[in-house]
């Protein structure tokens, strides 16, 4: 029988409730129990790939690709999903399936279709009943493809929402359908404190829980997300308020590290008591919890630190990019070192070229990937700058293309060289729209998405990473380098260094005599606390070399 820990949010989003989520998956994992993790998203896209990522943040990319089939004979491929997935991958070391991802787009695309196709004839077709049925509906078969022990589902937004409405809805019905010890609500909410009074406040989390109560949902549990640990009077307050026991409040305060959250939940008992609520056997695993608190302690406890500078077109907003974010901390604690990550809006360059040299201040450079023509002349210029300069330096995805850009533009003696995405009419396309894209009809889901099987050439850089002639990364892409540009370039001291499998594509560009590495995948995607992307530790382990060398010139 599967276990549901719903995970609601109130107050205000971005409050961390996708950590909540994956630190309350942990607590089971402690306890020997499998585990998997489901997202709400209710807005109207069908997937988040059609978002920008300043709007919604990172759209992480599942290891697989989900055919989702409203009704017969309408397929869409499903491979992008909420960044949230990217905390659960983390965090509970499961690849998860984009099946997981429910979005009100899916939702009303197959309510509005299955009328169309007369599965409802003769009725009037409204938000309840048959909204909130296909939102069970997707819950329950989505629980069931794993079956694991306990399934934990976020629901995106904040309680009070319109548009979370029908969720909570399908929520209550569920907790009244399934066994009392079957299903668990807890209320993430934000506990602010008012500098003015000197204390805590909780009268937006009491409304918060009002507001659940009025759609019938009462909380079991209550976690304050705050600055610091809630002291005991504050947790009465909300106990006696918000009607759930005392011991059932628990603390959500600034952490060092996000991965430290599940080690602050199982202090405060919060595991003991989900297992309670869920009538599971309470049987923690100390081991797994001490590998995890050492895994935690080299994240605390850098010996060294180092600077990156991450040049991008999403940078106002840093979890545009948190999987990469992700990925170089996870290297960085691997080697004991902390990484310091600057992120640099690549239309400042655009403006100001003088300003390039600020590059030189860092140990190494990122350039992320991207869509679109704003500010991409900006992350030419940087990656042109790196080149001469021989900054340690990973592309990654539009990174790469722009990093091939940079070079045709600088050793080939082709100025205007640039991708057909960002000027169609440009003379030299060293990267263009791949062949089978040419096809694609419509935009959403439509590009080269999930894992691929990769050829990695012996002899490069990248091979050393990897250790390895065949690796299997993560895509989403629509462009390319083009082949018959990247020959003229291997004369020049460019390697390519990976090819995909399948389709032949190049996945991969190097310096033959410099640490400048352009993937055309998505290694961030894999990257997880106890199992580092191996690029990400090259990348990593040449700077600290590099640091090395200069201490001892010095
Ligand atoms: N815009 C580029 C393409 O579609 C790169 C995409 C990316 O960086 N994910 O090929």
């Amino acid at each position: 029988m599967v276990k549901y820990v719903f995970v609601t949010g109130g107050v205000l989003s971005g409050i961390g409730k996708g950590v909540v989520t994956a630190s309350i998956g942990k607590l089971f994992q402690f306890r020997g129990f499998t585990v998997d993790a489901m997202k709400i998203d209710p807005y109207l896209n069908v997937d988040p790939g059609t978002l920008n990522p300043i709007e919604h943040g990172e759209v992480f990319v599942c290891e697989e690709v989900w055919r989702f089939q409203p009704v017969p004979g309408q397929v869409f491929n499903i491979a992008e999903v909420d960044q949230d997935f990217g905390t659960y991958e983390r965090f509970l070391d499961v690849d998860m399936h984009p099946q997981n991802n429910i979005t009100s787009g899916q939702i009303y695309l197959t309510v509005v279709l299955k009328e169309r196709f007369g599965e409802y004839l003769g009725k009037t077709v409204q938000v309840i009943p048959h909204v909130t049925n296909e939102i069970k509906k997707r819950i329950v078969e989505a629980s069931f493809r794993r079956s694991p022990d306990v399934f934990v589902v976020e629901v995106g937004g904040t309680v009070g929402d319109i548009e979370t409405m029908p969720y909570l809805e399908a929520i209550r019905q569920l907790r009244l359908e399934l066994e009392k010890d079957q299903t668990v609500l807890v209320h993430v909410t934000l506990i602010p404190y008012l500098g003015t009074v000197g204390q805590h406040k909780t009268k937006p989390t009491q409304h918060s829980v009002k507001a659940l109560q009025s759609m019938g949902l009462q909380p079991d549990i209550i976690i304050g997300r705050s600055d610091k640990l809630l002291t005991e009077d504050v947790k009465e307050k909300i106990s006696l308020f918000c009607n759930v026991p005392k011991k059932a409040v628990i603390s959500d305060p600034d952490l060092e590290t996000i991965y430290d959250l599940p080690l602050v939940f199982e202090e405060q008992g919060l595991g003991e008591l989900l297992c309670k609520l869920l009538n599971l056997k309470d049987n923690v695993n100390c081991e797994r919890v001490d590998e995890w608190r050492k895994l935690v302690e080299r994240f605390k406890n850098p010996r060294d630190s180092i600077d990156i500078a991450m040049v991008g077109k999403y940078c106002q907003i840093t979890d545009s990019y948190i999987s990469i974010n992700e990925a170089l901390k996870h290297a960085g604690a691997y080697f004991n070192v902390k990484v310091r990550l600057n992120f640099i809006e690549s239309e400042e360059f655009e403006v100001n070229p003088g300003k390039l040299s600020i590059l030189d201040r860092y140990d190494g450079m990122l350039l992320t990937p991207g869509f679109g023509v704003r500010g991409v002349e900006g992350m030419i210029m940087s990656a042109q700058y790196a080149l001469r300069r021989r900054i340690p330096f990973l592309g990654i995805c539009f990174g790469a293309q722009l990093m091939f850009i940079a070079f045709a533009r600088e050793y080939l003696g082709l100025k205007d060289a640039n991708s057909s995405e960002v000027k169609p009419d440009t003379a030299h396309p060293v990267v263009d729209l791949m062949e089978e894209q040419k096809k694609a009809k419509i935009i959403g889901g439509t590009m080269k998405l999930s894992a691929r099987k990769i050829k990695v050439v012996e002899d490069t850089k990248l091979y050393r990473a990897y250790g390895s002639s065949e690796i299997i990364e993560r895509f989403r892409h629509r462009y390319h380098i083009v082949p018959s540009y990247a020959k003229i370039a291997e004369e020049k001291g460019l390697v390519i260094s990976a090819y995909d499998v399948e389709d032949g594509s190049i996945c991969g560009i190097e310096l033959k005599d410099a640490w400048i590495i352009g993937v055309q995948f998505h290694p961030e995607f894999k990257s997880r606390p106890n199992k580092p992307s191996p690029i990400y530790l090259a990348f990593i382990r040449n700077i600290l070399e590099n640091k090395k060398k200069s201490n001892n010139k010095t």
